[in-house]
Parts: structure tokens; sequence; C-alpha cells
């Protein structure tokens, strides 16, 4: 085993007033990521619901109270019954089928609903799971978007689509880094540092203007957190956080949270 293997990516480096709400600590002052309350339970971010077994051994986690925590369970099933009825109505995928829950019935027939009607309607329930999901990530990652610091709980924007909705240019353009050029970087320590990189420039390497790029630049790295099962990326700009997430890479979902301070001062 050599040093990298020994390397905990999943480690907080930065300063200790962030501590309470971006590391899971028992016996330690923690507050919930959604509440700000005393936290007491540990929030896997994402949900086990959405990965399949076995877990990923270092699967992140940040501290939540028991109301938020138990809170979001039943809407969590309900959204991966969805997709899960979505890609077997596509063949995309043929998976084990989850037991016959309340949730579980309640997401096939709405999905039925959907697709006798020929639309995939926008769901609240899957879109307040995604910014919950988005929540988790960039506090997590950013060291930021926790309950009191620069959000009140409502997102600027939630949007999702699924694979068979997508170009094929669309679906590839997820797989994209994420080039920091006009962004922000996080709060010096967080741990998105760790899926940062500079890239050289290479001759088929274009910026967000279409401009060829001639010098070094900065690259935020996709999160795989499971092959294939769920993946995320979140960043910092000017105005916004950032998070995009890919579940089964069937449901691509950008949420958006408008910032309330300029983090490039914070760090
Ligand atoms: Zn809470």
């Amino acid at each position: 085993m050599d040093e990298a293997d020994n390397f905990n990516f999943n480690k907080y480096w930065g300063p200790d007033d962030y501590r309470p709400r971006v590391v899971f600590k028992r016996c330690s002052d923690m507050q919930c990521v959604y509440c700000g309350e005393i936290a007491n339970t540990r929030e896997h971010c994402p949900s086990k619901v959405f990965l399949a077994k076995p877990y990923p051994a270092d699967l992140p986690v940040v501290p939540a109270c028991e109301k938020c925590n138990n809170g979001f369970s039943s809407d969590e099933l309900y959204t991966k019954v969805f997709i899960e009825a979505y890609e077997q109505h596509c063949s995309y995928k043929s998976k084990t089928s989850l037991s016959e829950r309340k949730e579980v019935k309640e997401a096939r027939r709405k999905f039925e609903e959907c697709i006798s009607s020929g639309e995939i309607h926008f769901d609240n329930r899957i879109s307040r799971i995604l910014i919950k999901l988005a929540i988790c990530h960039m506090t997590y990652e950013l060291t930021t978007g926790f309950y009191k610091d620069t959000w009140e709980g409502v997102p600027e924007y939630v949007s999702y689509t699924f694979r068979p909705n997508m170009t094929t240019e669309e679906i590839e353009s997820w797989d994209d880094f994420i080039i920091m050029n006009d962004n922000l970087l996080p709060i010096i320590g967080s741990r998105a540092f760790n899926h940062i990189y500079v890239l050289e420039p290479v001759l088929s390497a274009f910026d967000d203007k279409g401009e060829v790029i001639k010098k070094p630049f900065i690259v935020m790295d996709w999160i795989d957190v499971q092959d294939n099962n769920y993946r995320y990326v979140c960043w910092l700009d000017k105005t916004y956080m950032n998070i995009l997430i890919a579940i089964d890479e069937f449901l691509y979902a950008k949420v958006m949270f408008k910032q309330k301070n300029n983090l490039s001062e914070g760090g």
C-alpha cells in the first residue's frame, strides 16, 4: 500500500468554526446541516437508497438532527422508485424491485400517469430531494450552504432531466470537468480541494466562450460515489453555489443556490 492509498479524501482541513456543521464526530458539538439545531444523527450524503450494496466504505456523512434526518426518507424512496420505474420502462436497467411500501406504489402510479400523458412532469417531491442532496454535497465539499450561513432554504434554481429526453451531446457534456475560469475557490481546507486539478492546455481545449485555452487552467472533477449509480460535482461562482448530480446515469440534475455572502472573503 502506498501513500496515496492511505490518504483520507474525507478529512476536513478547514477552519475550526465550521467544523460543527461539516464534520460528523460523536460527543462533539454538532449542528444540523438542514436546520442548524443540535445534531445527534449521521446523515449519509447521498442516502444509501440511491446506492447498491456493498456500499462504499467511505461514504460522506454530515451531522443532522433526528427530525430532519427522518423527514426525507419517504420522498427519497419515492424519488428512487420513480427513477427505477422509468429505467425499466426504457429497458435501460432491470433492477430488483423494492418492497411494496406505500411510497413504492405511489411512485410507480405517478410514473405510469406521466408516461400515459406523454410527459414527464416536474415533480415537487423529486425536486425537494434534489435540493436536500445538494445541501449535503455543498456543505460537505465546499464548507458552505448550511442553514444560517449563506441560504434561507430556498434555492434559486432546480432542474432535472432524464436520459431518454437528452441528445448524445447533452449526455456527454455531463462527463466534462468544470472549468474554474471565473469561479471562486471554496474556503481553504474544504474537501473540494481534493478534486481540483491544474491542467496543461491541449489544442482541443476551449473555455466557456469558445476560445482556445493557452494557459494552464484549473478544473473541478466529479466525485464518483459509486460507479454508474451516483456522482456529483459542486463549485462556486460569484453569484451561485452550483451542484450537478447524476443518479444511475439516468437522472441528471442541476441545483443552484444564490450566495448571500461573498465567499472569496471567507477563506
Ligand atoms: Zn435539523
